[in-house]
């Protein structure tokens, strides 16, 4: 890997849990009724480098469901089934520059494509997921899933059944993208394996784990299995810095210099290419829904570990 040497990485990740953890702002998500019985005081940070070394500070094994960090993961595997270009045809790249889960964003596209990262383009990708039923297209996910964690990830029950009660909004997206042919499976099929799919519980070390994948060209650098081949991974990424953080992307990546993708239950994963993965967990959101001290805490480590993308040297 090229991060800096071991003692050095475990001394940021210190350093950064230590300055943030007093940090009160931002506000626990509700929206979906099971995620308000989180701990505003939980926090985490973990990377993962791409020769499998694993540098853990803080709640970094505390299980928490993944909800939108599920998308970039999807989209690879779609992509890596699908072909680059055939997902980038029925599901759309371009940034959307509006909240998470926009209707605006679909009318306002020509073609009606979408982001996948954001909730209309994530709903379309799980929709194009192989499989000759729902039930054989949810083991798709869920098992490649895991394959990016490393280990067998699990449906949180309460979390699913939570959001499936109050999830009208997206099954409309859902019903939206049909009309427009943009819909590739059953609208409540595809609305509910998104759902379920949200809903797998991760750590902050497995979301760095999975961030480091994508740093890895597609092998995961703990178990060593190729989970998708290396060019797929670029199109993830890609998609990951137009919308990763939803309407505040382009103050993202101007700050961080790097891809990431949040969740509103207060994950928020990295990658930095060719070195490795972050991941952080710390429930208060702001009002884009990204993790208040997932964002400062990486921030600090994309400029203290000299990761930012743009930078020359
Ligand atoms: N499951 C959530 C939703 O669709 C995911 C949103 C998010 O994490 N931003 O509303």
């Amino acid at each position: 890997g090229h991060l800096p040497p071991d003692p050095a990485v475990d001394t940021l990740v210190q350093e950064a849990w230590d300055r943030y953890r007093d940090v009160s702002e931002g506000k626990v998500a509700d929206y979906i009724p099971a995620l308000a019985k989180a701990s505003a005081e939980w926090f985490g940070i973990c990377v993962a480098d791409v020769d499998g070394g694993i540098h853990a500070v803080g709640d970094t094994d505390r299980e928490f469901s993944i909800q939108s960090i599920s998308k970039p993961f999807v989209f690879a595997l779609v992509c890596q089934a699908l072909g680059g270009g055939r997902a980038r045809a029925s599901i759309g790249v371009n940034a959307t520059g509006l909240p998470f889960n926009s209707v605006m964003a679909i009318e306002l596209n020509a073609d009606r494509t979408m982001n996948p990262m954001v909730n209309a383009g994530a709903i379309a990708t799980t929709s194009l997921a192989p499989g000759a039923n729902a039930e054989a297209r949810w083991s798709f996910i869920r098992e490649g899933l895991s394959r990016f964690a490393g280990r067998e990830l699990a449906m949180d029950h309460d979390v699913y059944e939570s959001e499936a009660a109050t999830n009208q909004r997206n099954q409309g997206i859902a019903r939206l993208l049909l009309g427009y042919e943009r819909m590739y499976s059953d609208p409540d099929d595809a609305t509910d394996i998104y759902t379920r799919q949200c809903a797998l519980n991760v750590t902050a070390r497995d979301l760095a784990v999975m961030g480091a994948t994508l740093a890895d060209g597609g092998v995961n650098p703990v178990t060593r299995e190729r989970v998708v081949d290396e060019d797929r991974c670029r199109r993830v990424l890609a998609v990951m810095a137009t919308a990763g953080l939803y309407e505040q992307s382009g103050d993202w990546l101007y700050e961080v210099g790097l891809p990431g993708k949040s969740g509103v239950a207060g994950g928020l994963v990295t990658t930095a290419p060719g070195k490795g993965g972050l991941g952080v967990f710390s429930p208060p959101l702001d009002a884009a829904g990204n993790s208040v001290r997932g964002q400062l805490a990486t921030r600090f480590l994309s400029e203290r570990l000299g990761l930012n993308l743009f930078a020359s040297k």
